[in-house]
């Protein structure tokens, strides 16, 4: 049986199933402090037999094997998380191996292999909620090199007639900084829920993402392009996407039709989980 771990900021989602992405049991712990949220998924996981863990974290975390703190969450805003040994935590607990990467490229894994990118060995996973995160799947690997990508953090250029400040503590104006959740609060006085009717935001929003993707396009080609997260709810936020990626592009690179090309995730907010098993069953192949 695998174990998965989707450890986020609000909620860590933890899960046991198998790599056809079937789960058997799920559960939901709120994220307090380490010592807390760690002893209710250890009480969790120790009820079952498991043979790997695939972890998809909130970050920044440390991904690369060869560091010392390997598998660390790092510079969090959440104090009481920063500098902490999630990997190793598991790790020492079960026994047993443990694949640790983004919450975001597990998610483009497990659309990658059981959801809208599904037979595909390329897809982007973007996620608009309380911040903006990609993940990526290149030629079936998921893309990390000396870190992970912040691919939310990419400058683009301000709307002419947009006067908001932004909001991301270390860019200011940065995408996530200019169209994240709580960005389009600010913006405009109220929560995007009840913004619902009035065109202008997801028009906006629209244009911001779209000059997003035109240069995650022009680096990485990825074969389907996955939009979750909060934000994404709005449906109307795709159609102007769909309107100002053309403008933008000038049929420089030739797109696919796109509504097929840049969607929703088909496996609704059990991407991250999903991906997480997937991760589990990785490090379980690696290790025999
Ligand atoms: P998180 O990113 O924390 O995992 P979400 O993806 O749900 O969580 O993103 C939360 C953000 O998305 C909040 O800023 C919230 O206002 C916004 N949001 C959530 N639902 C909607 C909606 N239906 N329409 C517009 N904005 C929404
Ligand atoms: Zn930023």
């Amino acid at each position: 049986m695998l174990g998965a771990i989707e450890a986020g900021g609000t909620k860590f989602v933890c899960a046991v199933g198998d790599e056809t992405g079937e789960f058997a049991h799920s559960i939901q712990i709120p994220t307090t402090c380490p010592e807390e949220t760690m002893a209710k998924v250890i009480e969790f996981f120790g009820q079952y037999d498991i043979d790997s863990v695939g972890i998809g974290s909130f970050g920044p975390i440390n991904i690369n094997p060869e560091s010392k703190t390997y598998g660390y969450i790092t510079s969090t805003p959440k104090i009481a998380w920063r500098n902490y040994p999630l990997l190793q935590t598991i790790k020492d607990t079960f026994g047993v191996p443990v694949g640790f990467n983004t919450d975001v490229n597990a998610a483009a894994l497990g659309e990658a292999t059981h959801g809208a990118a599904k037979g595909l060995d390329s897809c982007l996973y973007i996620t608009v909620g309380t911040g903006i995160g990609a993940g990526a799947v290149v030629q079936g690997e998921l893309l990390q090199g000396h870190s992970h990508p912040e691919m939310g953090h990419i400058l683009v250029r301000r709307h002419p007639s947009d006067a908001y400040t932004g909001k991301c503590p270390y860019h200011v104006d940065c995408l996530e900084g200019l169209a994240a959740g709580p960005s389009i609060e600010e913006r405009w006085g109220d929560k995007g829920i009840n913004l619902v009717d009035r065109k202008e935001v997801w028009d906006l929003e629209g244009y911001y993402l779209a000059q997003a993707l035109m240069q995650y396009i022009l680096i990485l080609s990825p074969k389907k392009i996955i939009l979750g997260g909060g934000v994404m709810n709005q449906s109307q936020v795709f159609s102007s996407i769909y309107k100002y990626l053309p403008e933008l592009m000038k049929e420089y690179v030739s797109l696919p039709e796109l509504s097929s090309y840049i969607v929703s995730p088909e496996l609704g907010d059990r991407a991250g989980i999903t991906g997480s098993l997937l991760l589990a069953h990785r490090a379980l192949i690696e290790e025999n």
